[in-house]
């Protein structure tokens, strides 16, 4: 496969108007949406966590997403339950899936936040890794002490990420990547981000570990998410990004080692939305118990939640994680 020099593709690849638009305020873009913050009280809540908040958590839990913010305080407070890395020592994977459901079932954000970082990042040092790069980067993503993100789409390479145009070019002393990555959550804030790059040399998919600050590296929040609005997901420029030797992955040698990545990485990002539909029934239960919202479309909808999370539960539960031991 050829690829064409990248500079041609940056010019082409100008940002449109859209990523210099401010953010929405969603009360003035949607004012039918009925804001987290006057929702009805949680009915399907057995463990009766609401009763554990203070009203200052309360009040952070409801604003974020329509401020399209991330809640940082809650970061130390994650690394505190240590569910973070599968393949590292102490979690099992059945214990890291439920993990994922449990915070999706709360919010799709944090999930995604958590998946990127542990189930993507984490996971791909611990696979693809060399073993200083674990020591050094492992136990304090586990702590959440460090954020990590995982830079593979690109601007008009999504699906076909395969055929990424990022490029890695030797140099003395380490590697120079040019390039674009697009959607990379966690990216603005991260302090490890993954990038994976086309090596110029090889024409294969490589993988690097890189430091935020970095010079040449630039992370731009996407702006006017109509979903998932709490992850920030980051708009990444590499403009000559220099990256020592002992910072590229090992393990990364072609796409192949990038798919082993993934194969795991969907069965975790399957848990969400067994997470998801948990928290639809729930609020379908909620929703339900407003007097005058009966209706038939609400029965509907709870029965296809419920549907859905059995279903996919049962199927997921079949999967064999041992075999993921494997890889
Ligand atoms: C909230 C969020 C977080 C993300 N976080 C990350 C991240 O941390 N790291 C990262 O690397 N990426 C991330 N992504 C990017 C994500 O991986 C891509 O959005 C995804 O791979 C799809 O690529 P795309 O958006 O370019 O869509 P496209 O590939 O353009 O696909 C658009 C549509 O066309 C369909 N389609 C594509 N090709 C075919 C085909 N050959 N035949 C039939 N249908 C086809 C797709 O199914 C899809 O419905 C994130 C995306 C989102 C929305």
């Amino acid at each position: 496969m050829t690829v064409p020099p990248y500079q041609d593709d940056v010019k082409n690849n100008e940002r449109t108007n859209y990523f210099n638009s401010p953010a929405l305020d969603v009360s003035v873009a949607f004012p039918q949406a009925t804001p987290a913050s006057t929702f009805p009280p949680c009915t399907s809540d057995y463990y009766q966590i609401d009763d554990l908040l203070t009203p200052e958590e309360q009040a952070i839990r409801l604003s974020y997403c329509e401020k399209a913010e991330f809640p940082f305080q809650i970061i130390p407070k994650l690394g505190a339950l240590r569910i973070a890395g599968l393949w590292c020592p102490g979690l099992s994977i059945t214990a890291n899936a439920f993990a994922t459901a449990e915070i999706a079932r709360v919010d799709a954000s944090c999930s995604t936040f958590f998946l990127v970082h542990s189930s993507a990042a984490m996971l791909t040092i611990a696979l693809c890794g060399s073993e200083a790069q674990k020591q050094k980067y492992l136990p304090s993503l586990a702590e959440f002490k460090t954020v990590a993100c995982w830079g593979l789409t690109e601007p008009d390479y999504g699906s076909d990420a395969s055929a990424l145009r990022a490029t890695a070019t030797k140099v003395e002393g380490g590697w120079v990547l040019e390039g674009q990555k697009r959607w990379i959550g966690n990216s603005t804030f991260a302090d490890a981000l993954i990038i994976f790059a086309r090596n110029t040399t090889t024409n294969q998919i490589n993988g690097f570990i890189v430091k935020k600050n970095a010079p040449g590296l630039t992370a731009t929040k996407i702006e006017n998410k109509i979903g998932l609005r709490i992850v920030q997901n980051g708009d990444i420029l590499l403009n000559k990004v220099f990256v020592p030797d002992e910072e590229r992955l090992p393990g990364v040698n072609s796409f192949q080692d990038t798919n082993k990545v993934l194969a795991v990485l969907r069965v975790m990002v399957a848990w969400q939305p067994i997470g998801l539909c948990m928290g639809v029934y729930d609020m379908c239960h909620r929703y339900k118990n407003m007097p005058k919202q009966r209706s038939l479309s609400l029965s509907l909808s709870l029965s296809l939640s419920s549907s859905i999370y059995h279903n996919s539960s049962s199927s997921l539960l079949s999967l064999n994680y041992k075999d993921l031991k494997g890889i």
